[in-house]
């Protein structure tokens, strides 16, 4: 059984998978649905155990998830079973992280898209509830890129950015910009803003996006009276507050990317090569949550150096694995579902 804290009954580390329909390419071609989800999740929140079933022809896979989301879940039944819980203990100085995991084209930017401003929507409203605002807290957004194991902000102009560990050993991105959002809309723009600023590799095209990670994270910061901005010089503890709790939602790259490291391309190696680090540390981070580790392998990669701080302490994890149901995808997806099996 999942571990649960004292305060609330949110567990610790959640895996959930969601499959996304047959496309029309798909459809035209006459593909199988090879993947059966028994039961619509998101009803059964209390009865955590459900199966996917993967019939391959001959081969036949059967795991169980917390929750598994069939192909009729709405993106809002997504967010009430993966991120909703989660939200009330970001005030409880929770850092929470919202991965979706799987490969290119399986879902994973349609998923989490519209999670940030749901959870932005419901973190707004509480700030405003009279006990909070009187606690002058106040709600941070920013986004950023890791591509080739490289940081880049997508809210300012890509601009390149860099990792410092304080004396405290505190995870600080420097001159990553950080924008108070205080209603939704807001929320939007930003979001819009910096999917345009997505990487687009050298060869312009939209898919390239899949070798980078993208990472918006949303801060619950408290305001004191007094007037400390001079020491906001790395930009990371921004203007005068402190940092209650946070929550980060990461679009991974797409799964399949890191097995190009036998690429005939040079830069494609290394990307596949840095992309699969970062998924196997990302497995191994979570793996050491889950067990109480004393020492979390954070070190493995740049996603996991930059989450330091979301794999200690009081700390929630949702991993959304996406999958798709046709059968020329199995290899992937039944990859994607071992990986979702290992963190659980
Ligand atoms: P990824 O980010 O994993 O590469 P996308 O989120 O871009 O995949 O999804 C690929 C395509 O499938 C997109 O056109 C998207 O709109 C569609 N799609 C993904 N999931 C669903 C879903 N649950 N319902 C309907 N369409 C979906
Ligand atoms: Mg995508």
């Amino acid at each position: 059984e999942k571990e649960t804290t004292k305060e609330n009954n949110v567990a610790k580390i959640k895996v959930v998978v969601r499959k996304r329909p047959l496309n029309k390419k798909e459809l035209s071609r006459k593909e199988e649905d090879i993947v059966n989800v028994y039961d619509s999740a998101y009803l059964t929140v209390h009865e955590p155990k459900l199966k996917v079933d993967l019939t391959a022809y001959v081969e036949k896979h059967e795991f169980c998830f917390d929750a598994v989301l069939n192909e009729h879940v709405t993106n809002d039944e997504v967010y009430r079973v993966t991120v909703e819980p989660i939200i009330p203990t970001i005030f409880e100085r929770a850092k929470a992280t919202c991965f979706a995991y799987g490969q290119t084209g399986s879902g994973k930017t349609f998923t989490m898209q519209p999670l940030p401003l749901r959870a932005a929507e419901d973190l707004v409203r509480l700030l405003h509830q009279p006990f909070y605002r009187n606690q002058r807290f106040k709600l941070w957004l920013s986004y950023f890129e890791i591509y080739g194991g490289k940081l880049f902000d997508l809210l300012s102009d890509r601009k390149k950015l860099f990792m410092r560990e304080d004396s405290r050993q505190q995870v600080c991105i420097v001159g990553l910009q950080e924008f108070e959002v205080s209603d939704v809309q807001i929320v939007k723009e930003f979001i819009e803003r910096g999917n345009a600023a997505r990487s687009t590799g050298s060869t312009g095209a939209n898919e390239e996006s899949s070798r980078s990670h993208a990472i918006l994270q949303l801060v619950v910061k408290k305001h004191g009276e007094i007037k400390d901005a001079k020491r906001s010089n790395d930009g990371n503890e921004s203007k005068t507050g402190k940092v209650v709790g946070k929550i980060s939602f990461i679009d991974l790259a797409g799964s399949e990317r890191g097995a190009d490291t036998t690429d005939n391309d040079r830069q494609t190696r290394i990307e596949g090569a840095e992309i699969n680090k970062s998924l196997l540390a990302l497995k191994e981070c979570i793996r050491a949550l889950d067990n109480d580790q004393i020492h979390i392998p954070f070190r493995g990669s740049k996603l996991t150096e930059v989450l330091r701080d979301s794999f200690v302490g009081n700390s929630r994890t949702v991993m959304i694995s996406c999958i798709s149901p046709n059968a020329g995808s199995c290899e992937h997806t039944l990859n994607t579902l071992r990986y979702a099996d290992r963190v659980k």
